[in-house]
């Protein structure tokens, strides 16, 4: 669909803000990049699409990373486990240097895999998880996490990194979370967006009240499976429903879906 007729759908349903997250290389160029250069144009694609969608009228923020994705596809490519690493620390500078710059507000997708890898996959993802933190940090940049769900272990180890590095907790967001992972996050001080579904909602708000909370809908724009996770004009549609039910208060959806919107990006 692209970005801006995103925006326009959206702001049609009654949404104001889009946080756009660039997707994995592979959906832009039907193959994984391994080239520094080729990724810092999709990072400026990908700024320019963010770009054109604030012409729906709606608030906009641009976020590039390097999904922890891109490891496995290089390392299954034979790239071997050395020079993915070496590419991966690259290709965190290129976007440290955007988020000064102001081409992106922040960085993510960034993080760990949630499914089985091989442990040197997640080992590089480990480390390329504390550069990009450690560069955050300097350049006072937000940081969307991908992370896998483990309650118990996720939210205290992003924590206990976040305090060895310095960096600001509230800088940090895990995304698509569990309502349990979601709930430890917000003991330790740290966003997390849970999917913007009514049930999620509902459950969210039960265990975990509506602090450092945020909703998503994961949409990944991609014809070939439409409509997934969830389109962005399905949270404003989930939340007008819980609103009639009664499910949900007016005070709630104007914290989740505006204050604290505001507060995480800096709005
Ligand atoms: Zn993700």
């Amino acid at each position: 669909m692209g970005a801006r007729k995103i925006a326009e759908q959206f702001a049609k349903e009654g949404g104001w803000f889009i946080a756009f997250i660039m997707l994995p290389t592979w959906d832009y160029t039907n193959e994984v990049v391994y080239d520094v250069d080729k990724y810092d144009k999709l990072i400026e694609l990908h700024s320019k699409d963010c770009r054109e969608a604030k012409d729906a009228g709606i608030e906009v923020m641009c976020f590039a990373g390097f999904h922890p994705a891109e490891i496995d596809n290089l390392l299954e490519r034979g790239i071997s486990p050395k020079e993915v690493r070496n590419y991966t620390l690259a290709v965190a500078k290129v976007l440290g240097e955007k988020c000064s710059e102001g081409k992106i507000d922040g960085i993510g997708e960034v993080g760990r895999q949630h499914y089985k890898v091989q442990v040197h996959s997640a080992l590089i993802a480990q480390e390329a998880l504390e550069a990009f933190l450690a560069l955050a940090e300097e350049r006072d940049c937000p940081v969307q996490l991908h992370l896998e769900q483990v309650s118990g272990f996720t939210a205290e180890s992003i924590s206990r990194l976040a305090n060895a590095i310095g960096i600001k907790k509230d800088n940090l967001l895990i995304h698509h979370s569990t309502i349990a992972v979601s709930a430890e996050a917000k003991e330790l001080g740290m966003w997390s967006t849970v999917l913007g579904k009514k049930e999620v909602i509902s459950a969210a708000l039960e265990r975990r009240g509506s602090d450092l909370l945020l909703l998503e809908s994961d949409f990944i724009d991609d014809s070939r499976r439409a409509g997934k996770v969830i389109y962005p004009w399905e949270i404003a549609r989930s939340l007008k429903s819980l609103l009639e039910e009664g499910g949900i208060t007016s005070n709630d959806i104007e914290k989740i879906s505006v204050d604290n919107v505001k507060k995480f990006f800096g709005i």
